[in-house]
């Protein structure tokens, strides 16, 4: 195997990924390893109990990222008897309910639901989310959606071009309801989680549930050239966006 092939964490097994961002070439195992991190750190937030019960939400556009989620929190959690309640939509039910034979600790509970159209529905899902979460007993200790980094940063800037309410619908999406709502992909580029699901077999599901909804496809290329070139740029929006609320609640208006 030449040095080009080795993952460059493990250092022992064949890597098939590249993260353009910061040039780590990965094995299956240690993408795995990597977003199950971000799966762990996000649930210690918000000091998840033992044997409780938690939600994940697949938004009708999400619905890859979503099962990845599922699948990985219900192997993270069934050591520790939690249940999950999946909220899906209807129409692929039937899609996740093949991916999921095996996961014990999962219920599915299908919705149905109207989709906006792109960014508003993943505000829209967010509250729908907690809607349906509420509405069970027990109620369950968090709701998890699978939004990405790349997701909220096309949110972002399809919101300025459709001159809605951009900075508060995204401040809404990064800190709605924390610590109960999670995004535990909020700080992963899409392609990380595609390329999971492609090894994990799971990019099936996108031919039964293609998504309905999604940014114009010149904000999904700029995002994509920045996730590349100025990574850095992609990285620390999050944090822009936080600043940028707290300057404008700051600096008074001209009256
Ligand atoms: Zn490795």
């Amino acid at each position: 195997m030449s040095n080009v092939d080795v993952c460059t964490s493990c250092r022992r097994r064949h890597a098939f990924y590249v993260r353009h961002a910061s040039g780590e070439k990965l094995c299956r195992k240690c993408l795995e390893k990597s977003l199950l991190k971000h799966i762990r750190r996000s649930l210690r937030g918000i000091g998840l109990r033992p044997r409780t019960v938690i939600s994940v939400y697949l938004p009708r556009s999400w619905v890859l990222e979503g099962l990845l989620l599922l699948r990985l929190v219900s192997n993270i959690e069934r050591n520790y008897g939690t249940h999950v309640l999946c909220f899906v939509p209807i129409n692929c039910a039937g899609t996740v309910q093949s991916f999921i034979s095996g996961l014990s600790n999962v219920s599915l509970i299908p919705y149905r639901k109207d989709e906006l159209s792109f960014p508003s529905c993943m505000l829209n899902s967010t509250l729908h989310a907690e809607e349906l979460a509420r509405s069970f007993e027990p109620f369950p200790q968090a709701v998890l959606l699978p939004y990405s980094l790349t997701d909220l940063n096309e949110g972002f800037l399809e919101a300025l071009l459709v001159k809605q309410e951009a900075l508060s619908t995204m401040k809404k999406l990064y800190t709605y309801g924390i610590p109960w709502v999670v995004l535990p992909f909020k700080d992963l580029p899409r392609r990380d989680l595609y390329a999971l699901a492609y090894t994990n077999e799971l990019i099936e599901a996108l031919n039964s549930c293609p998504p309905t909804s999604g940014p114009t496809p010149e904000i999904s290329e700029i995002v994509h050239e920045m996730t590349i070139y100025h990574s850095e740029l992609t990285y620390r929006m999050e944090n822009s966006i936080t600043a940028l609320m707290k300057f404008r609640v700051s600096t008074p208006t001209k009256d």
